[in-house]
């Protein structure tokens, strides 16, 4: 594994199982250098399971960790700021990633990742049209970049989730490639690095990572910036899909991928 640093990983403080400390523990063991927490943002109007209730805490806790193993790993204190993220003040994070996980109609929030049955109703609220659908995910995701430039951008067709098997949408359909390309592109203009995820099959949801491995080449013939992350929930996965990462963007050409290190973006090489 030539990538030993690791940035999108939640605890206990949103929706992961171990606690932080636990999940640097487990960091060490895998051979990890620099490892940072990335607990999910309060949404806008809603009261979610998977956000986190008590940052002050949280930014307490990280920092008493980063002393206590600092001769062993690097820790830092970041955040998964949401699209529909309550007006914040970032004080305190080392770093931050950005993600689109909810689309809003008629002032109801659905989940794009929550599950089968919330993706079937924001189906039905878009009258079935998958690509309708997904036109207005990624429009978010271009809002989002405009916005706020953001560093990293995680999962970026998170919308593809409950997908496999093209059950929902023609991911081959004009239609679906020109909203994500369009995506891409926007993300490569604005220098943000894009985020190789393969957190959702750690989870069994989901067979293949984000973005899928079609949208590979077209990123390496941009130039496209990539990261590897784990989206990690459970110690046990610490370090689940680096290794296949590496040898999936190997195989698509890519020599290097970006990582957090040493507290700044450093290129990575993975030949
Ligand atoms: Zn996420
Ligand atoms: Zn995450």
């Amino acid at each position: 594994m030539k990538i030993k640093s690791s940035i999108h990983n939640h605890c206990t403080f949103c929706d992961g199982a171990n606690t932080p400390e636990e999940m640097i523990l487990s960091a060490i063991d895998a051979g990890f250098t620099d490892f940072g927490l990335s607990s999910h943002s309060m949404i806008e109007c809603m009261e979610t399971c998977w956000s986190m209730k008590d940052e002050e805490s949280y930014k307490k806790e990280i920092f008493r960790l980063k002393s206590k193993y600092a001769d062993k790993i690097r820790v830092y204190c970041g955040l998964e700021v949401d699209y529909h993220s309550l007006p914040r003040d970032n004080a305190g994070y080392d770093y931050l990633i950005d993600s689109v996980h909810n689309l809003v109609v008629d002032g109801r929030y659905y989940g794009v990742d929550h599950s089968v049955e919330v993706f079937d109703e924001l189906m039905r609220a878009f009258g079935g049209d998958g690509f309708k659908l997904c036109e207005n995910y990624y429009d978010l995701v271009k809002d989002l970049l405009y916005k706020k430039n953001p560093m990293v951008l995680c999962h970026v067709d998170l919308v593809t989730k409950f997908n496999d098997g093209y059950k929902f949408f023609d991911e081959s359909d004009k239609r679906y490639l020109g909203a994500v390309f369009s995506a891409l592109d926007y993300a490569i203009e604005k220098d943000t690095i894009i985020e190789v995820n393969y957190g959702a099959i750690a989870r069994g949801c989901k067979k293949t990572p984000y973005p899928a491995a079609y949208l590979l080449g077209f990123l390496r013939d941009k130039g496209a910036k990539l990261l590897l992350g784990a989206d990690c929930h459970n110690k046990n996965y610490i370090s689940f899909g680096f290794r296949e990462g590496e040898e999936l963007l190997k195989n698509h050409g890519f020599d290097h991928v970006y990582g957090y290190v040493d507290g700044a973006i450093r290129e990575i090489g993975i030949k």
